[in-house]
């Protein structure tokens, strides 16, 4: 066993994770499966996984992240399947590039369960204690401080403190310190990163109350039950029993129970009139409005303040009411995040249909911290100004559970190549929601709080949640993300789909192709199929439906993509020097492109004021600088 607490410098950890929220999860069992000798350090042992907000996994993009996570040997998605008390596959009438699953999951099941699995990870050592400080020599990362005085040395270190670094919350005029209510701030890490160099901004994200159900009247909410056949997250199709995690295996599930069992209803209100005139007699004393909050917050899900100030003609907004558990009468009011002052908090909510005479167990508020603008870090998440050290989650500036734990699952993969002196993964834009995430963040940066929404892929049809798998097969076998069996099940999965795919487009049938005629049957019709097409797993059976229905979407999308990708396949020096070799460049692309510094042509011509004739430009005197430098290296070898 790969475990324990180690102080001695001389025998390193392979990767030290900072905070074990859904990044430093998933950052630690990704090194740990990759063989990776792993400390997972986080303040507070009971909180690990903890769902600082709403209680649920997955939702419009989100749920591709984490069928994405799943295929790349990731936790989250089990660990929603078994915690889950509502399951529900959003936007289930349209296209099933932009389908995507959803689930309502007990927050405390869903913590113990991932809890567990670290736990019983052989290559994981859970410990807990806060991070102070990093310990840097000659602009390399070597280890990490902590509040007990002790000091862990690492090749790596992955920093995911989420909402933590200065976190500041406000209710109303009162101020508390804290990343999230009932924890701790991380006061003193924000220094370290500002020793090195490292640029640090505000951000600021806000929740809503929480109160008694049994308060609630639900005669007055209409009901929304969970979806009779749940699409789960984890591919169970390919996983065998060996291949579930150490806590369960299918059928037998030792915390949570069977998956898509006994799912209880979510509930749907709305703020009436009233609602309007106590929020909007009360906005000065919102701290968004009075100045007391710097920090930019999240565009997509805003406060009920902001919701009343902006969409000034909508009499009424809509509110979803979430039960927190099975073991717990909580309910979340999704919808009802605020920073108002808690009477004005209580007299709001008194407003709402079946709310009238709601208890409340905790107050709305919102949450300032420190993030690190992700232009400072490259496509592998390794800091730009120090050497091993990776940033995950939250604290690049993105929201979100999921696109957090994607993050991790990366930083700890690519954590663990680095010290083998691998080259990191970096998912391409057309393979992977992650990879759309982790190139907006490093090439665009962001201001606001970044969530993921399946109009940021350019190429979301390639995406459809169902072939996460088949999509990322290449890295998956590069690497041992999953168990030799589950890789055999995926290629064997892969090759059936494209052996039926072909097979279909080419066999004749009744004046054309069979592919023709399934292209013209209705959607649920599967008639236009052979008969031994009917024996193939569902899973199978799908992914071929959808290549052959779509398939002149598709072969456009995968034209356009070429096109792209040969961008991305001209390289740019790390060391190339812009503001030397680009004099002429107008000032703005030359600043960005100095700064992002982009590895390729590709990810330049994402940046945002670069523009084509910068572009064009750049690849003149990039084709230069190659030539030289090959002309250079010829003479040095005596060619
Ligand atoms: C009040 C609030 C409201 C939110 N609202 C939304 C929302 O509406 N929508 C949405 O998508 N997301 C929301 N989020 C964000 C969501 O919770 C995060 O995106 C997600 O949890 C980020 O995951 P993470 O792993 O980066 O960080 P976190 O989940 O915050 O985990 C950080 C972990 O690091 C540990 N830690 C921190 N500092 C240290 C240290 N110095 N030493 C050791 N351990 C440390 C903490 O104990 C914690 O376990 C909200 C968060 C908060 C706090």
């Amino acid at each position: 066993m790969n475990k324990g607490i180690e102080l001695s410098k001389n025998k390193p950890y392979d990767v030290i994770v900072c905070g074990a929220g859904h990044a430093g999860c998933e950052a630690a069992l990704a090194a740990g499966r990759m063989g990776g000798r792993v400390l997972l350090l986080t303040g507070n042992i009971d909180t690990v996984a903890q769902m600082s907000c709403n209680p649920a996994i997955g939702g419009q993009a989100k749920g591709h992240i984490v069928r994405e996570i799943d295929a790349l040997g990731g936790a989250m998605g089990v660990t929603a399947d078994v915690s889950a008390i509502q399951f529900r596959l959003l936007n289930e009438s349209k296209g099933p590039a932009v389908q995507s699953p959803r689930a309502q999951c007990d927050k405390k099941v869903y913590q113990y369960r991932m809890k567990h699995e670290i736990e019983l990870d052989p290559n994981i050592t859970l410990f807990q204690a806060m991070v102070t400080g990093l310990v840097y020599e000659s602009g390399r990362v070597t280890g990490v401080e902590t509040n007990l005085n002790l000091v862990f040395h690492g090749k790596t270190v992955v920093v995911t403190t989420g909402t933590f670094l200065q976190g500041l919350m406000h209710i109303g005029k009162n101020k508390n310190e804290g990343g999230r209510m009932g924890d701790f701030s991380a006061k003193t890490l924000s220094k370290s990163f500002l020793d090195a160099g490292i640029v640090l901004e505000r951000l600021k994200t806000g929740t809503p109350p929480r109160i008694l159900g049994s308060s609630i009247d639900f005669s007055k909410c209409s009901e929304q039950k969970g979806d009779e056949r749940p699409v789960f997250f984890g591919f169970y199709d390919t996983r065998g029993d060996g291949d579930m995690f150490h806590v369960e295996h299918p059928g037998q599930s030792k915390l949570g129970w069977l998956p898509g069992t006994n799912q209880i209803s979510c509930w749907i209100t709305d703020t009436t009139e009233e609602t309007s005139a106590v929020i909007n007699g009360n906005i000065h004393l919102s701290p968004l409005y009075s100045g007391d909050i710097t920090g930019i917050g999240p565009r997509y899900c805003p406060s009920i303040e902001d919701k009343f100030v902006r969409f000034k003609d909508k009499p009424t907004h809509r509110i979803f009411l979430e039960p927190e558990g099975r073991s717990t009468d909580e309910w979340y009011i999704n919808g009802f995040s605020t920073s108002l002052p808690l009477e004005v908090q209580l007299a709001a909510l008194k407003t709402i249909s079946g709310l009238e005479h709601a208890i409340m167990l905790r107050p709305a508020y919102a949450v300032e911290y420190d993030f690190a603008p992700p232009t400072q870090i490259y496509a592998s998440l390794e800091s730009k100004m120090v050497e091993n050290l990776f940033f995950a989650g939250q604290i690049n500036g993105t929201t979100g559970y999921e696109e957090a734990a994607g993050q991790g699952l990366l930083a700890g993969i690519n954590a663990v190549e680095k010290t083998r002196g691998n080259p990191p993964l970096v998912l391409g834009r057309h393979e992977a929601y992650l990879g759309v995430l982790v190139d907006d963040l490093v090439t665009k940066g962001t201001n606001e709080p970044y969530r993921m929404f399946t109009s940021r892929a350019e190429h979301r049809l390639l995406l459809n949640h169902a072939s996460a798998e088949l999509r990322l097969l290449h890295h998956i076998e590069a690497r041992t993300l999953v168990s030799k069996d589950r890789l055999q099940r995926i290629k064997h999965k892969s090759h059936m789909v494209s052996y039926w795919t072909e097979r279909l487009e080419n066999e004749k049938a009744k004046g054309g192709f069979r592919g023709d005629h399934i292209r013209k049957s209705h959607i649920s019709d599967f008639s236009a199929y052979p008969e031994e097409f009917h024996q193939l797993t569902s899973t199978v059976q799908m992914e071929v439906d959808y290549k052959i229905r779509y398939k002149g979407y598709l072969d456009r999308e995968l034209r356009l993509m070429d096109r792209m990708r040969h961008m991305d396949k001209i390289k740019i020096p790390k060391d190339f020097d812009y503001k030397g070799l680009l004099k002429s460049m107008r000032k703005e692309s030359l600043e960005k492109l100095d700064a992002i510094r982009p590895t390729t042509i590709g990810q330049a011509n994402r940046i945002s004021g670069v523009n084509p004739a910068d572009i064009s430009q750049l690849m003149i005197v990039l084709e230069v600088y190659h030539r030289e430098s090959c002309a250079s290296i010829s003479l040095s070898s005596g060619q």
